[in-house]
């Protein structure tokens, strides 16, 4: 909740959960262990869960378990509770639409909450061109939809994909991710004319982004042939794979390449976009103003909506009927985004998210130079990572320690503090708060880090 009775010019945020942790049991506590037995029963061993404490409430930037648990939460919901756990804004208008409309669907009857979401994301994506939009529900439907207008547009083919990619769990999805395990592991026949070429990853290969951009764009002129490619997408700060953050230049010499071949370039901002960075969209860090963008994970405060934006002749060259679904920008969580990009024009989000970034990197930097297990930290906003190396490894060999990294979450989550792994090798902590984490919480989770290192000896 907001206080607007305050005559202050700032109104505080009250929240309805203490943002504090507080461990009152063993992790996973009694009642978790409870639940843990019965989701075992009838609950399908595909699905994993990285910490099986079950929450009951969530507020701001803490989760609440059934044994009264809490928990500083640095995952979101994997960047989707960017706006904060709960938040009252989103709340409301999400209450409010579900008295007036829950579902008509808009391919039958249409509603203004849909067109009002494409009237923000076609205002907030970057590029100042006219822009559209489709709603869908989850972001590997956006990439799947992305995928369909860029042929549909071009009349190609071929889809292009960066090394150490992630894209979803859908069919063609799975063929668009880096990693094998798990994602994609037995679940094959995949779908066909999909390509994997190099990406930028500075800590690794150390290319500037001219020489990173001629290994990619070498390698699609040679192996893949810019003639049959219908997109390259890419995510403009790699989420799973790692948080890598491309070299300066990188992604507008891939753009202008792909604009002089006729390749439609698409920008994954599933978990980089809605001021998760610092700015509407990871990509405006860069100058790359990508010809689709796909929205997802923060953009309705934790209902489930992603969309696909961009140029209106690209968007347009589908026939009409060819884009859509049944649950498709469903109103209530339509309303929620509104709520959330409203919030984002009115408030100081960009800025938090700058805030949460210095707090996070300074930190983290009198880390690394106390740990030699910390080989890089990189990242925007609230983005940021660590790759974890072999002791002594990391200025020469930099040798993954996915090890360290499971040893560091579950040191902390016994201790309140939700970290989440990523990266190729496992070798990433990612830091993925909400926006409304204090640097207070910062400070304790970070003590709560250092703690960790050490005891790793
Ligand atoms: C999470 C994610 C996806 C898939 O989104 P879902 O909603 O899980 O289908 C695609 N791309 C990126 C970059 C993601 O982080």
């Amino acid at each position: 909740m907001t206080d607007t009775t305050d005559a202050q010019d700032v109104a505080a945020p009250v929240y309805t959960v203490a943002q504090e942790r507080r461990i009152v049991t063993e992790i996973p506590g009694p009642r978790s262990r409870e639940l843990h037995e019965r989701r075992r029963a009838v609950v399908s061993g595909g699905v994993g869960s990285a910490l099986p404490v079950y929450i009951e409430r969530a507020n701001g930037a803490i989760l609440v378990d059934v044994d009264g648990n809490q928990f500083v939460d640095f995952g979101a919901g994997i960047g989707v509770t960017t706006i904060g756990h709960t938040e009252a804004s989103v709340v409301q208008a999400a209450a409010d639409q579900l008295q007036d409309v829950i579902h008509t669907l808009f391919t039958v009857t249409p509603y203004e909450e849909y067109v009002r979401v494409a009237e923000l994301l076609a205002r907030h994506t970057p590029g100042g061109w006219e822009k559209k939009s489709v709603l869908v529900n989850s972001g590997a439907e956006a990439v799947e939809n992305g995928v369909k207008i860029a042929r549909k547009h071009t009349g190609r083919r071929g889809v292009a994909v960066l090394d150490h990619a992630y894209h979803g769990r859908t069919n063609l999805t799975m063929a668009m991710n880096f990693k094998a395990n798990p994602y994609g592991a037995g679940f094959g026949p995949f779908a066909g004319d999909v390509y994997h070429a190099p990406s930028s990853y500075p800590y690794r290969d150390g290319l500037s982004g001219d020489d990173a951009a001629a290994r990619t764009i070498g390698y699609l002129e040679k192996i893949v042939g810019a003639e049959d490619l219908a997109c390259l997408v890419v995510e403009p700060i790699q989420g799973e794979g790692g948080f890598m953050v491309p070299a300066d230049g990188y992604l507008p010499i891939l753009q202008r390449w792909c604009t002089e071949h006729g390749v439609v370039m698409i920008a994954d901002e599933i978990q980089s976009g809605m001021a998760r960075t610092g700015r509407y969209y990871a990509s405006e860090h860069f100058g790359w103003e990508p010809d689709l963008v796909l929205t997802a994970k923060g953009i309705a405060g934790g209902l489930p909506l992603a969309a696909v934006t961009g140029r209106a002749e690209i968007m347009d060259a589908s026939h009409a009927g060819g884009l859509g679904g049944t649950f498709g920008g469903n109103p209530v969580a339509c309303a929620a985004a509104i709520a959330v990009f409203e919030a984002i024009e009115a408030g100081d989000l960009l800025a938090e998210a700058e805030r949460i970034e210095r707090a996070l990197t300074s930190g983290l930097e009198r880390l690394k130079a106390r740990y030699d297990v910390i080989g890089d930290i990189r990242g925007k906003g609230a983005m940021v990572a660590i790759e974890v190396v072999q002791p002594g490894t990391g200025d020469t060999t930099k040798q993954p320690n996915p090890d360290a990294v499971s040893a560091l979450v579950a040191y902390a989550a016994e201790r309140g503090v939700l970290f989440l792994n990523a990266g190729t090798w496992g070798n990433v902590l990612r830091f993925l708060p909400s926006l409304a984490v204090s640097d207070v919480l910062i400070a304790d989770a970070l003590q709560v880090l250092d703690d960790g290192l050490a005891a790793l000896g």
